[in-house]
């Protein structure tokens, strides 16, 4: 495979970036080699700078429910182009993209938009600190949550103790105030809450952890979260910035029927454009500014062009309901590839959820929690990448990253996919 092109770029942007990219995932550092530069895409394939084609996998991490530039997601973000692209004031555009959210998902009574899923996630949590008066927050060990501060720790050396700080520049101080606790573990969190209930003003999870492998939790377990939660007063938040609108159209809050306080979109929720969103029962949103204490804005918050993008994706998810046919296809990946590991006496799993999927090396037992994942997860899934890549296959370029399915991924590309799959698993 011709990839003069991208190695010219890279050496480029590796000037002017740190490591050559704006997201530190897309420079293969998971995977070694060149990251492709990607010209253009159309359906379920992206095209890079020397002309190679790659079925997607990754699909922006998720946002492209139905592949790459949908037509109808096209017109009408060409449309709005023509009408303006930012107005720092109010506009219908992002009205009709709140009202539809709160009609169709009665757990979020009020919603605010912003930018990205750090901002959303790093603003829900100012609301329940602000709600409850309280300063420590729980959330799990191999959940990501975006790069605010606070989110970026590791647990600290012993269960229920302060976490320490998970990236340089974040202070010990900011980590002392987040407690990090084991996923799929009642006992532990249980514990945490004994130590610490009363100054707990949320517990965060993503109630499908999906970014660090896919670690697919009991509901029993997400059950017993609420319910710690109820009995310490303080509040749940789902961050279903990746789940959300790509497991169900309310996402795991809707498939488990279990409501949390507050929740937040990304992702999907603009359609591939910068959309995201904080949102829960009204007396909590109404603590946001300029109704209420909590301070949070954004210049180029609701842009109209992104909400046009997102409005007619959810429009388009009520109106085709595309999850049951998504679901079809990931089964059949799933089970296609099970099997032929299993002839093949090669030892991989793909775990799986709705139109997500990862896969899993050297366990026999489904993977839980970040600990149980086996340390050969790395290499293994690396050459894995590359023997697909090669193929012109592009799964999200880190083992510890899942891989989506488009409605744009017809069964004949899932067939091909499959054969290269088939030719590529010898590499293992
Ligand atoms: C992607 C993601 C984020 C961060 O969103 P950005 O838009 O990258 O800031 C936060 N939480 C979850 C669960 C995510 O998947």
């Amino acid at each position: 495979m011709e990839i003069k092109k991208s190695q010219e770029l890279f050496e480029r942007a590796k000037k002017v970036s740190p490591g050559g990219v704006h997201s530190p995932v897309r420079a293969f550092r998971g995977v070694g080699g060149v990251p492709r530069f990607i010209e253009k895409a159309e359906g379920a394939y992206l095209y890079d700078v020397d002309q190679n084609r790659y079925m997607d996998f990754c699909l922006s991490w998720g946002p492209l429910l139905f592949g790459h530039r949908d037509k109808e997601t096209e017109e009408a973000v060409k449309e709005a182009l023509s009408r303006g692209w930012s107005y720092g004031a109010t506009e219908p555009y992002s009205l009709e993209l709140c009202e539809l959210i709160t009609e169709k998902l009665p757990w979020i009574e009020k919603v605010r938009l912003v930018s990205s899923g750090t901002e959303a996630v790093m603003s829900a949590i100012r609301v329940a600190r602000a709600a409850t008066g309280r300063n420590k927050i729980i959330k799990f060990e191999g959940c990501y949550h975006g790069h605010s501060d606070s989110l970026l720790v590791k647990a600290g050396s012993g269960l229920a103790e302060a976490a320490s700080p998970d990236s340089a520049g974040v202070t010990p101080g900011t980590a002392k105030d987040t407690i990090v606790a084991p996923l799929n573990d009642e006992k532990s969190l249980e514990e945490i809450f004994t130590n610490f209930g009363k100054e707990i003003a949320c517990v965060i999870i993503e109630p499908l952890p999906a970014n660090n492998g896919l670690l697919i939790q009991r509901e029993e377990f997400l059950e017993k979260i609420k319910e710690l939660c109820r009995q310490n007063n303080s509040l749940l938040i789902f961050d279903e910035v990746i789940s959300g609108f790509r497991v169900a159209f309310g996402g795991m809050a809707e498939k488990t029927k279990i409501y949390p306080d507050l929740v937040t979109y990304g992702k999907l929720l603009g359609g591939g454009f910068p959309v995201a969103l904080y949102g829960g029962k009204k007396e909590l949103m109404d603590l946001v500014a300029p109704v209420g204490p909590v301070y949070q804005a954004g210049t180029l918050s609701a842009n109209p062009v992104a909400v046009t993008a997102g409005l007619v994706t959810l429009k388009k998810i009520l109106r085709e309901n595309p999850y049951p046919i998504l679901e079809e296809k990931t089964n059949k990946i799933a089970k296609f590839i099970n099997n032929l590991a299993q002839e093949k006496n090669i030892s991989l799993q793909v775990q799986h959820y709705a139109s997500i999927f990862w896969i899993t090396f050297d366990s026999k037992e489904i993977i839980r929690s970040q600990k149980d994942i086996p340390a050969t997860q790395k290499e293994k899934f690396a050459k894995l990448f590359h023997a697909l890549l090669e193929r012109g296959v592009y799964l999200a370029p880190s083992g510890f990253e899942v891989s989506f399915v488009s409605t744009a991924h017809s069964d004949t590309i899932i067939e091909e996919f499959l054969h290269k799959f088939s030719e590529a698993i010898v590499v293992l």
